[in-house]
């Protein structure tokens, strides 16, 4: 029987379900909601297909460039900057390969708001994926769509996390010259049922109303204070900073994280992707100059395809080389793994019958309102005695 790999070690990637001549294998959700590969015995054909796509099972090491750029960028565009999560450079490498008729494939929204990745054919829809969705993404066909595309001679830029981006160039098994890929600076992906539950919970303080549009990272209060906010049908709205929003903070307490970013098989400091990008935390020591807390962006490049492609943008972004290894210093989650919270599971088991309530006991909203409590029952007490 062809096992594909650990269930703890498997990203959800797509890549051996994508790959399987005979459609046997499918990817079913388990109960804390992540996607894995389920395969139908009948049909297999023991090609050994899956195996060997597997980024897990099969890592590939080549082509892995040994020289690094570094930069930190912004874009000259505020109203791009402001809607994107750090400089926007995601949106200034997509335009230009939009203007040069190529499309773009990342992750966007669903009619329902779970997290999809899609394909974008022209500059006036970039909105669709522009911004970061602190969910896992479900690559589903676009693999094989950005191989149609790559097959056709469209220029295709795709972006992802670093396992989709492992998974893409494995399915596609050979380079393409039209293909430039940009993965980040990945923290983890928490479970798309955790972000059901969540906007259901929204939903219910908002009188039932659904959401018409949602950000992770609203800048109303600065990028390194960023919000999350809902904009409702009944045109209530929601916004809290990341230290107050319960499903920031399960997420960043590494509460609902994929199994398998606990050990991420991904963390490297060379990667086959041409562009990394991610937040660039350490701007205000490393160049204070370039942090007007609206965002800056630090990108990596790691191949002679990526310095071109980045080339082409500078007319749209200012920016300037850094040290990647300090760089780096400040940003851990490129090369180190999210610790697994001991309380993991029993959150996720918990947290169906009441987001809210379940959030807040395993968070630190939950530890705020215990020292308001103590503080309350201190002062009472104190006021007693007088
Ligand atoms: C799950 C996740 C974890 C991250 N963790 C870190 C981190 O620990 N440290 C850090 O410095 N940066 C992290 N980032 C990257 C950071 O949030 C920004 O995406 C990055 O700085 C690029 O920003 P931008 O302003 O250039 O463009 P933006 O417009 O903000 O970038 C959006 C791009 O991200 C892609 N994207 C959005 N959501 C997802 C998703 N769920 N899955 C796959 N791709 C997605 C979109 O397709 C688009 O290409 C993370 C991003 C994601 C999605
Ligand atoms: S061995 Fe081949 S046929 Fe069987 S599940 Fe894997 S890819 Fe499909
Ligand atoms: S190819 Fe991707 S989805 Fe399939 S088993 Fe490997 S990691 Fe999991
Ligand atoms: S942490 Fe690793 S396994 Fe998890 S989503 Fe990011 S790249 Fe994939």
């Amino acid at each position: 029987m062809i096992k594909i790999v650990e269930k703890s070690k498997c990203s959800g990637c797509y890549a051996c379900a994508m790959v399987c001549p005979k459609s046997c294998i499918t990817m079913t959700t388990d109960e804390e909601g992540f996607w894995y590969p389920e395969v139908d015995i009948k049909s297999c054909i023991n090609c050994g297909g899956c195996v060997r796509v597997c980024p897990i099972q099969r890592p590939n090491f080549s082509k892995r460039d040994k020289h690094l750029t570094a930069y930190a960028v912004k874009h000259k565009e505020d109203y791009i900057r402001l809607n994107s999560s750090s400089g926007g450079v995601f949106s200034a490498l997509a335009s230009y390969v939009l203007e040069k008729g190529g499309v773009v494939f990342g992750a966007g929204f669903d009619k329902n708001f779970n997290i999809i990745h899609k394909c974008v054919e022209s500059v006036e829809n970039l909105a669709i994926l522009r911004g970061s969705k602190y969910v896992q993404s479900k690559i589903g066909e676009a693999y094989k769509e950005a191989e149609n595309f790559l097959k056709y001679g469209r220029l295709v830029y795709f972006s992802g996390t670093p396992c989709q981006i492992e998974g893409l160039l494995a399915y596609l098994k050979r380079p393409y010259e039209n293909l430039i890929t940009q993965d980040l600076i990945c923290h983890g992906v928490p479970s798309p049922q955790v972000w059901r539950d969540y906007i259901k919970y929204r939903s219910a303080v908002a009188n039932g109303a659904k959401p018409r549009k949602i950000a992770f990272r609203a800048k109303n209060e600065g990028w390194k204070r960023y919000s999350v906010s809902f904009l409702f049908e009944n045109d209530t709205e929601y916004r809290a900073t990341l230290d107050k929003d319960p499903m920031m903070q399960v997420f960043l307490k590494n509460l609902c994280l994929r199994p398998s970013c606990y050990n991420c098989h991904f963390k490297t400091k060379y990667r086959r992707s041409d562009i990394t990008l991610a937040d660039f935390w350490g701007i205000k020591n490393i160049l204070p100059e370039m942090d007007d807390d609206k965002g800056t962006s630090l990108v990596i490049i790691h191949s002679k395809k990526g310095e071109e492609v980045f080339k082409q943008i500078e007319q749209k972004v200012i920016a300037f080389e850094v040290d990647v290894d300090k760089a780096i210093f400040y940003n851990s989650a490129m090369i180190q793994s999210a610790k697994r919270d001991s309380k993991r599971e029993k959150f996720l088991s918990e947290e169906k019958s009441s987001f809210s309530k379940v959030a807040e006991k395993y968070t630190k909203l939950n530890y705020c309102k215990r020292i308001k409590g103590k503080l309350k029952r201190l002062i009472k007490r104190i006021l007693g005695r007088i």
